[in-house]
């Protein structure tokens, strides 16, 4: 596997590979750390290819655990600690993993559980290389991440190494990067599938990955101070992040002398911030790019112009990678002419297999193209093309992206119902300028509870907290004594977004 190739190579010069606060890790050690944890895993696994999960955020260790998983011919389930402990389990059922890497207290039982004392003695034992007939096969499943899904209950989107591979064949056309170094910002949690541009291109070519973990985003003065010593030279984030930043005036090319290029994906990026993203970085290429989990991170890019800002449209979120056909197509599954709207398909060697154990799903996202054979998936982006550009319209259905987050607004509802005293609940989203800014939730109670609207809330808070990640709770919370309805009994969402 590619990757697996670059870090032997790499480890043999002095380069680092990850900084971290006062921490660092060289690609040597890297190496060594991941053939370690190989080892450990061929050795306590054995014939058991279960993949392995993962619990913390931004620890250095993470990726020598990932790495070594995908030597020892397993997959890995990196989740977050953004995932509450219930929402971990929930993955943990789905999973069943063999062995736990618990860098952060999650609890999951597994027959073997590694804390983060019990890892450092694995990962600094002396270790071989470890022979390549281990190593992950193309077909074979590198990384499941979970995400949103519906019915309250997260799915996991399977990658493969091929998919990977396609995925960097795909993309090196776009990303600016060098093959002499350079520092790659390491911002995106590894439970989302953008962070797989610093684990898979920047790593794959001698990169140091500049760590800035949820704590330093929270504080801008750290947050400031951390980009300031990074001297990175490829951004690669969701446009709320740059949003954020904007607000300070240090944001400027004196701050980040070296960038090269800032690459946006993973929701709506606005005329606005690309406007002051121009200003600030003038003469900065400044790439939207789009895709889905399911497809391997991303499948469209295109550099944004003064031309595309003054246009009547919205910006474009690019042209289709080489290796990826991308399709609109109508209700009935006809090709649409230029112009016309309707679902994008993607079909391609990036696209996943499926979603873990989810053969339900599978067969209503997924398909087999009957051209060529190959893996297709249904986007449920409601999509049009102009001259190869690809412009995005809205969704098909009721997910939305929030921060840069995926929420299914169902897998919201499904929770607030169990909720003690809610009897039915719609959660809607809140538009600023086209972007979705947080959520209300609408709820009807079973009885009436004597509390304020405030007090309400922060209860209905402290109960979401135990179950959703933080991300996916409503800001606001409206009691109504009863929901409008459609003719056919559904709550009129409608209606409700009057009331917002
Ligand atoms: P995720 O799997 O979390 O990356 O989310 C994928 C979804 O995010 C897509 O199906 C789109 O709805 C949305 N998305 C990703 N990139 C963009 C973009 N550049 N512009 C608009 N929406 C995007």
């Amino acid at each position: 596997m590619f990757i697996l190739e670059k870090l032997a190579q790499y480890a043999r010069t002095e380069r680092t590979a990850i900084v971290y606060g006062e921490d660092s890790l060289s690609f040597a050690a890297l190496e060594q750390r991941s053939n370690a944890f190989a080892r450990y895993l061929l050795d306590t696994l054995a014939d058991d290819h279960t993949p392995v999960m993962i619990y913390g955020h931004k620890e250095l260790a993470i990726p020598a655990c990932m790495f070594g998983c995908l030597k020892s011919g397993r997959g890995y389930v990196p989740v977050d600690t953004t995932f509450p402990p219930e929402r971990v389990q929930r993955i943990a059922e789905q999973v069943q993993p063999k062995l736990v890497v618990d860098l952060a207290g999650c609890g999951v039982k597994a027959p073997t559980v590694l804390d983060a004392a019990a890892l450092e003695q694995v990962l600094s034992l002396p270790a071989e290389t470890v022979s390549r007939e281990n190593w992950i096969a193309p077909d074979q499943t590198a990384y499941i991440l979970f995400t949103s899904g519906s019915t309250g209950t997260p799915k996991g989107v399977q990658i493969t190494a091929g998919n990977l591979a396609a995925f960097r064949e795909g993309v090196a056309p776009w990303f600016n990067l060098g093959l002499d170094g350079g520092r790659f910002l390491n911002e995106i949690s590894y439970s989302f599938d953008v962070s797989v541009c610093a684990l898979y291109d920047a790593l794959g070519r001698g990169m140091t990955l500049y760590t800035v973990d949820k704590q330093m985003l929270g504080d801008p003065k750290t947050l400031f101070a951390a980009l300031r010593q990074s001297g990175i030279d490829a951004w690669v984030s969701t446009p709320s992040l740059a949003e954020i930043c904007v607000q300070s005036e240090q944001f400027t090319s004196q701050l980040l002398p070296q960038v090269k290029q800032f690459v946006f994906c993973g929701e709506v990026l606005t005329k606005k911030l690309t406007e002051q993203m121009m200003e600030r970085f003038p003469g900065v290429p400044i790439l939207n790019a789009y895709g889905p989990t399911e497809a391997t991170v991303l499948v469209t890019a295109a550099e944004m112009t003064k031309d595309m800002l003054q246009s009547d449209r919205p910006l474009p979120i690019g042209y289709a990678f080489e290796n990826v056909a991308a399709r609109i197509v109508s209700d009935s599954g006809a090709v649409l002419p230029d112009g016309e709207a309707g679902e994008l398909l993607l079909v391609g060697e990036s696209v996943s297999p499926g979603y873990f154990g989810r053969p339900d799903l599978n067969a209503k996202s997924f398909f087999t193209d009957e051209e060529t054979g190959q893996q297709g998936y249904h986007t449920g982006d409601l999509c049009y093309r102009l001259n190869g550009l690809i412009y995005y319209c809205g969704r098909l259905d009721s997910q939305v992206k929030l921060n840069g987050f995926r929420v299914e607004l169902e897998d919201v509802e499904h929770h607030l119902v169990r909720v003690d005293n809610i009897a039915r609940a719609a959660v809607l989203p809140v538009m600023t300028d086209g972007k979705v800014t947080s959520l209300t939730a609408f709820v009807l109670l079973e009885h009436p509870d004597g509390l304020s609207s405030l007090k309400r809330g922060q209860a209905i808070k402290a109960a979401l907290a135990g179950v959703l990640p933080s991300y996916m709770i409503p800001r606001k919370f409206i009691a109504l004594d009863a929901f409008p309805l459609n003719t056919n009994g559904k709550v009129d969402k409608k209606s409700l977004a009057a009331l917002l």
